[in-house]
């Protein structure tokens, strides 16, 4: 056989990660998602989920979607365009638009789905989208998809945001401002006030993707948003049922005729295949045990503030986040990769942050912190974290 048909161009770039020290495979995880997961048959105290609140194995969230198999099978049959949707995903969308205080909701696959299909379905030619520099893939991904120009500011700077706006706005029919709500590899929240009150002057539009704000800030997890009391002055707000809220799914959450828009026009809605009923069942649980309680944001943000006070006093540099995610920088990438190695050897999953998820000499630990870890299992990571720390000169 050719090089060609081997493949040999993959082989050889997988060679340069190797090199590099920056390849790896996908772990092997044998149990449920939860605060202590067996990983490639060793035991250990997971920090590397977005399962904020511990509802991935939640024993009401299982039996909710157990029930919605019973009724409802396990597929939907096909794209909500043309099957339409089932009584459970209105119930989820009505749900959610009540939680999260806007005129509706449109449910989408994932999160990633739904910046793939919202942003090119409002935005055109003529348009300019004017994106923060460390907006999530999904975003930029999106935003290609758009025939919309772009315009890139400067991480959380609203000197260089004024600066674009006043450069550029006059030419454009409509401008787009998109930022993430939480910054998932920093933790630092965007400064949703001043962005607002920037797009109000200059007459733009903005689109708040708040993955890793939704069921973490606000009242009872309701998003950045909420948190900085918002509502009616942001536009779109995108959400992840992947995330705090335990399963998958995204959404698009605003006004009512954007939701008519998007059903006409939002791709990964016309071509591909809603959700499966056991997801949005469970979900609907979900939204209602966070509009019941705040008992698990609360131990969240607890948890969170108690390893970061921990780790800072160890002497780790933990950023500025503003939330429970806590990256610890390394900076230099393979010195990363194996700090996350011996952890694992030590009893702690904590994934490396490396490029492209992060610039080149940036890389990090993050951890993530849940409402499910005890302060015991908090206790015993830090110990490793020191440890291995200290083998390493880290600290
Ligand atoms: C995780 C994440 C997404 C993707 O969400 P999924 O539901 O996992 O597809 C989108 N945007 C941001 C900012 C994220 O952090």
């Amino acid at each position: 056989m050719s090089e060609l048909h081997e493949l040999k161009f993959l082989q050889d770039q997988i060679q340069e990660l190797k090199d590099q020290g920056v390849y790896r495979k996908i772990p092997v995880v044998e149990t449920a998602n939860e605060a202590e997961i067996v990983v490639n048959g060793k035991k250990v105290i997971n920090l590397s989920s977005n399962n904020y609140l511990g509802f991935a194995n939640h024993p009401r969230l299982k039996k909710a979607a157990i029930e919605a198999i019973e009724k409802y099978g396990i597929g939907a049959g096909a794209v909500k365009t043309i099957v339409g949707n089932n009584t459970l995903h209105e119930q989820l969308e009505a749900d959610l638009a009540i939680f999260k205080r806007e005129e509706a909701v449109m449910l989408f696959q994932s999160g990633f789905n739904c910046n793939a299909g919202v942003i090119q379905a409002i935005t055109g030619a003529g348009d300019l989208i004017v994106s923060d520099e460390l907006n999530h893939a999904s975003i930029i991904d999106g935003t290609r998809l758009s025939k919309a120009d772009r315009a890139v500011f400067k991480h959380s700077d609203m000197d260089d945001l004024r600066k674009v706006l006043v450069e550029r706005r006059a030419n454009y029919k409509h401008v787009l401002i998109i930022t993430d709500g939480v910054f998932s590899m920093d933790g630092d929240l965007a400064k949703l006030p001043e962005i607002v009150d920037l797009a109000e002057e200059f007459d733009c539009l903005t689109y708040v993707d708040d993955a890793h704000g939704s069921g973490v800030l606000g009242e009872n997890g309701r998003g950045t948003v909420d948190h900085f009391h918002l509502h009616g002055r942001i536009d779109f707000t995108i959400g992840t049922l992947s995330k705090a809220f335990g399963a998958i799914g995204g959404y698009v959450a605003g006004r009512a005729v954007m939701k008519e828009w998007l059903s006409h026009r939002a791709r990964p809605l016309l071509f591909s295949t809603n959700l499966p009923p056991s997801v949005v069942g469970s979900l609907i649980e979900a939204v209602k045990m966070l509009q019941e309680s705040d008992e698990y944001t609360k131990t969240l943000w607890e948890n969170g503030d108690y390893f970061k006070g921990k780790m800072k006093e160890a002497g780790f540099d933990i950023g500025h986040s503003e939330t429970p995610i806590t990256p610890v920088f390394v900076f230099d990438e393979a010195k990363t990769m194996v700090f996350s190695k011996k952890l694992f050897e030590n009893g702690v999953f904590v994934s490396p942050i490396i490029f492209p998820t992060v610039p080149k000499g940036k890389a990090r630990l993050r951890v993530m912190v849940s409402a499910s870890h005890s302060k015991e299992q908090l206790d015993e990571a830090v110990a490793v974290f020191i440890k291995v720390a200290k083998e390493l000169s880290i600290i």
